[in-house]
């Protein structure tokens, strides 16, 4: 079967803000059930909602930090559903007038860079959460989050795998945190997706495209990658079973249930005209001026993409190592605060997503938030490139202590007594002494056997308890065999 993925994906995020969208009740996660409440956010009748500055001025950076064309009139509409945990019955969103249009995410593809396009961005409010506990025939409502500030962003149905799908999740909440408006944590539930997918499979009779379905309830990025490979799954096999008529099926919602790693059919998607969408007549219309254009933009930091640029151009770093460094921003600015101490480029970014990454992913934090001083790792960086201190009793025994113990790594170097020994004079009298002890090695290598030098290596290493400096010891060795 010759076939073409299109996944869309609908993005709600959470914007982090002091008070709710329309009304003043704090947004504060963890309250107890319904205290932070109030007539507007509990939808009581003659209550009016006024809307958040700060939540529309940082929907206005996302968007233009997603290079979107920005609304210069926008509006606020009602969309109209039953639900318990929507106090109105309705909730106030953007239907036809959106904050933003168009604008994409870059991804980083094996083919290079990828933009998926952008459909819109719009600011809706949060609805209340059920809480069904177990044992009892009750559910309860708790409207704290009703009415927190949200952003949706929906793009075109541009991403072509699961992969990307992955990536563009990514790409996106890298967005985010660099502009700090939102935590973006899927987990506690700040970013909250949902993939719509179908796949176009090529005929002989042309294109059978089979119909989109939205898959909702992911609470990990793992979570959507699988739900998508399972939903191209069971397309295929839907058009095994029906063929062209495949094509006939209504749209329709799914959900995907992470213990059996399976999706299954909820309900028929509901289309817009199913939501009965008219102005909100409570709110009116909102000209998007130059004031808030200007705070707006003064937010947008130096965006994951052209940092990856920069630090591939300025440091001499790869690709990949580039987009690594950059993916937190806390992260990228702690490397460069390490080179500008004085440490070489490639070798800093080596430690940071090598052992240094080892350590924050085992104290759960980022990098920058491990206590490190930069300018120590620019220390224990040039001892090792130096050739002062060998990287592995750097790994061992400097790195931990220095995290833990906020030690400087040159004092431990003296006081641990693991300065290297390059000293030639020094490593001559061992390599002596190695080839003595090991007579066929020596002789093996002068017989053209590389590999024997290995085993010299060893007993000069073992000799000088693994201080020795490797390089120095392997030209000191291959100077007395090759020329006595
Ligand atoms: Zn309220
Ligand atoms: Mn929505």
């Amino acid at each position: 079967m010759k076939y073409r993925v299109l996944i869309g994906m609908e993005v709600h995020l959470q914007l982090r803000t002091k008070s709710k969208m329309f009304c003043r009740c704090p947004v504060r996660f963890g309250a107890p059930p319904n205290t932070l409440t109030c007539p507007v956010c509990l939808g009581m009748p003659g209550a009016l909602p006024v809307p958040n500055r700060d939540a529309m001025i940082r929907a206005i950076a996302l968007a233009r930090a997603l290079d979107c064309d920005i609304a210069t009139d926008t509006k606020f509409d009602r969309k109209n559903y039953f639900y318990p945990d929507l106090p109105k019955g309705y909730q106030i969103s953007q239907f036809d007038r959106p904050l933003a249009t168009g604008g994409c995410v870059e991804i980083v593809t094996e083919e290079g860079i990828k933009r998926i396009r952008l459909r819109r961005i719009h600011i809706e409010e949060d609805v209340g959460k059920n809480i069904h506990e177990d044992g009892s025939k009750l559910s309860r409502v708790d409207f704290n989050r009703a009415g927190t500030p949200l952003v949706e962003i929906v793009s075109e149905p541009d991403i072509a795998s699961p992969e990307e799908a992955h990536k563009y999740l990514d790409a996106l909440r890298a967005v985010v945190r660099y502009l700090d408006i939102s935590d973006a944590n899927m987990q506690e539930g700040n970013l909250r997706c949902e993939p719509n997918v179908n796949i176009h499979i090529e005929t002989e009779d042309g294109v059978v495209k089979t119909p989109i379905v939205e898959v909702k309830n992911l609470n990990s990025m793992r979570n959507v990658e699988r739900a998508a490979i399972c939903e191209i799954a069971r397309h295929q096999e839907l058009y095994r079973e029906l063929g062209a008529k495949v094509a006939d099926l209504p749209r329709s919602t799914c959900g995907f249930d992470d213990q059996t790693d399976k999706t299954f059919v909820m309900r028929q998607k509901e289309e817009a005209h199913d939501y009965r969408y008219f102005p909100e007549p409570d709110i009116p219309p909102i000209q998007i001026g130059s004031a808030w254009l200007g705070t707006a933009n003064d937010m947008v930091p130096e965006l994951p993409r052209a940092k990856r640029q920069r630090f591939a151009d300025d440091y001499g770093l790869s690709a990949y190592d580039a987009e690594n460094l950059c993916r937190e921003r806390s992260t990228a600015d702690y490397f460069e605060t390490v080179v500008k101490a004085g440490a070489a480029a490639k070798p800093t970014a080596n430690w940071l997503l090598g052992d240094v990454s080892f350590h924050a992913k085992e104290r759960q934090v980022a990098i920058a938030a491990l206590g490190l001083a930069a300018s120590r790792l620019a220390s224990m960086v040039n001892l090792v490139e130096e050739g002062k201190v060998s990287r592995k009793a750097a790994e061992k025994d400097l790195l931990p202590r220095m995290i833990a113990e906020g030690a400087d790594p040159a004092q431990l170097v003296t006081d641990l007594g693991l300065a290297q020994v390059d000293d030639s004079s020094v490593l001559e009298e061992a390599a002596r002494q190695a080839i003595a002890q090991n007579p066929k090695a020596a002789a093996d290598f002068r017989a053209g056997k590389e590999k024997a030098l290995n085993a010299l290596k060893g007993l000069v290493m073992r000799e000088t308890r693994g201080k020795a400096n490797p390089t120095v010891v392997e030209s000191v060795l291959r100077n007395i065999l090759e020329t006595e």
